[in-house]
């Protein structure tokens, strides 16, 4: 899998591993999440709060020098190679060609994945200086008695860089077409897989679930407080005009506030706030956690909506990259009132135990306005106005505008207006106001190099280098060069939390070669004026005038725009884009 970033590639690999029948462990039951946990880097999902493994690479090192090795000689393999995956690797490969133990002996010290997965999960429960022992002794137990090859792959597991590309969708792809005689059934069981994963986004518990219960088991998934349903997302549309033949000749537009997207789950006055990625934001802001357990009447209840920076005294919305601030594990409670939020909620996907996700909107916003306390502000039903005809929504877009928001959301209206977890589909169509650039929308982009600045920002980083997502070659493509926005703010942000790597990973393509390579995992908004020809860049186009709006870190390398979407905006550009 390694060897490769061809996602159909990749994805024939999962499907011929999962097709594997001795998938099972003595107990009998799959292991197949384990296996999917493994490969991701990750022991759980985000969202389920559970220890994640944290181990120093001291305590790594030491725990391959107990299986032989001196530990200097551990030290020099590892400032060699700098990281601990590949010098377990090596290290483990010298004790095995040193080592006189027959062939017998290592068939018998065959490890196996659920072992692997069990040890790491124990290793991660472990907690304080008292443990650091445990840890290390564990780990080098398993170290013992693994080839040099899964060495390797236990030391990046540790080290946090699985890096095997593998992305959510191409497993699900994988997983369809392995249960599925033809291409027919391939798409029908990956809409009901995609459907249960965007409602219980943990890959490892529906898979395991479909190889216990079979297909039909994932149409059972319901939204279930305290798991994050994958959020709706918005379609867009260049010309205003287009909105209400597209939407059917009426629909209904919501203010598009220009903050961070929360979804609260809340039942008895308890409270979880999880933000796009799914990540638990509750602690950041214990002030929306408040005003949920205040102001919000139902009595369990999973609501979508948008966390807004407000002006303390006057109330007015403040911008996006003043609520960033808020974003941070200490002095929370300063932040707190030096910026004042408010949450605008727009929807609702779970009310007194009942999903309401096949519900229509209309019936949807109802239950949500009866869900909120009137007579406050801290939490509010986004403003919203059902459009007819085009003046009310030029209308609507200019009042929206006035009032601080990046324009609006447009939402149908009609009876099939359900709420689609995880899909971007037209039932929601986004229009901004666009003055920041001459493009038709933002272009999210990953960090992938980084050069040394100067004057001002000498000893910081001047200029990135970007790149969008290639989803044909499952690279991550150079697309710009970019400096242009960036303020004292971001600068610090990006000089203290890019992480600066030796080489250029297996998955980034790059013209130019940056004064250092970064872990590709941190995701710009870019704006700029045209879209251009460019035999500089891998893709083959570039952006002329970028300029930086904002650092995304509610955004994954994931989300990031896509080359076939950045040549769609050069079709679609245009040079007046207010109404
Ligand atoms: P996307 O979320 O579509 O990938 P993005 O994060 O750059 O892209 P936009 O495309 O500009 O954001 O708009 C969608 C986002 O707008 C939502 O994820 C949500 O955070 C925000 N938003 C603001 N107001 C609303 C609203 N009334 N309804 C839905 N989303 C809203």
């Amino acid at each position: 899998m390694e060897k490769t970033t061809k996602r159909l590639e990749i994805m024939a690999i999962f499907q011929e591993l999962f097709k594997q029948a001795d998938l099972y462990d003595e107990n009998k039951q799959p292991i197949h999440d384990k296996i999917i946990y493994l490969c991701q880097g990750k022991l759980y999902p985000d969202w389920r709060r559970k220890p994640e493994l944290q181990m120093a690479k001291e305590l790594a090192k030491r725990a391959i020098a107990l299986t032989g090795p001196r530990l200097e000689t551990v030290n020099d393999v590892f400032k060699k190679v700098g990281d601990l995956g590949t010098a377990f690797g090596i290290l483990k490969q010298q004790i095995d060609e040193n080592s006189t133990q027959s062939t017998l002996y290592k068939t018998e010290r065959v490890l196996t994945v659920s072992e692997v997965y069990n040890t790491l999960v124990q290793i991660a429960n472990y907690s304080g200086v008292v443990s650091q022992k445990k840890k290390i002794s564990m780990l080098s137990g398993m170290l013992s008695r693994c080839e040099a090859q899964e060495a390797k792959y236990i030391g990046r597991f540790i080290d946090s860089k699985m890096r095997l590309g593998t992305a959510d969708l191409t497993m699900i792809e994988a997983i369809a077409r392995m249960l599925a005689k033809n291409e027919n059934e391939q798409s029908i069981n990956r809409e009901i897989i995609e459907r249960a994963y965007n409602i219980y986004p943990d890959l490892g518990t529906v898979l395991k679930t479909v190889m216990l219960e079979g297909i039909d088991a994932m149409k059972r998934f319901q939204p279930k407080l305290g798991v994050p349903i994958r959020s709706m997302l918005a379609q867009r549309l260049d010309s205003p005009e287009e909105f209400l033949p597209k939407h059917g000749g009426e629909f209904a537009a919501e203010y598009k506030l220009d903050g961070e997207r929360v979804q609260i789950h809340t039942r008895d006055k308890k409270v979880m706030l999880f933000s796009r990625r799914q990540e638990v934001i509750s602690k950041q802001y214990p002030d929306v956690v408040n005003s949920v357990m205040n102001y919000i009447t139902a009595k369990s209840a999973i609501l979508d909506g948008e966390i807004v920076a407000i002006e303390p005294g006057t109330g007015k919305l403040m911008p996006f990259q003043l609520l960033m601030r808020r974003r941070r594990k200490y002095g929370v409670d300063e932040k707190m009132e030096e910026i004042p939020t408010r949450v605008y909620l727009f929807d609702v996907l779970l009310l007194d135990g009942k999903s309401m996700l096949d519900t229509p909107y209309l019936e949807r916003r109802a239950c949500l306005e009866r869900s909120v306390s009137t007579s406050q502000d801290k939490i509010l039903p986004v403003p919203q106005k059902i459009i007819k005809s085009y003046p009310e929504f030029v209308d609507f877009f200019n009042q929206a505008i006035k009032n601080g928001t990046e324009g609006l959301l447009t939402k149908s209206t009609k009876p099939e207006s359900v709420y689609q977890p995880g899909a971007r589909g037209w039932l929601w169509i986004k229009l901004k106001s666009l003055q920041r650039g001459k493009l038709p929308d933002a272009i999210d982009v990953v960090i992938i190099g980084v050069n040394w600045g100067e004057g001002r920002r000498a000893g910081q980083w001047g200029t990135l280098l970007v790149a969008v997502n290639n989803e044909d070659t499952g690279s991550l493509e150079m697309l710009t060069r970019v400096s242009s926005g960036m303020d004292d703010e971001k600068a610090e942000f990006l000089f203290k939390n890019l992480k600066t790597i030796p080489t250029c990973p297996r998955n980034v393509k790059s013209t130019e070669t940056p004064d250092k390579w970064v872990e590709p995992d941190t995701i710009l908004e870019i704006v700029g004026d045209e879209i251009t020809e460019s035999p500089n860049t891998i893709i083959g186009y570039s952006i002329r005038f970028p300029r930086i709006v904002r650092i995304r870190d509610d955004k994954g390398v994931d989300d990031i725009t896509t080359a076939a979407e950045v040549l769609s905006m050069r079709t679609g550009s245009r040079n007046e884009t207010d109404i």
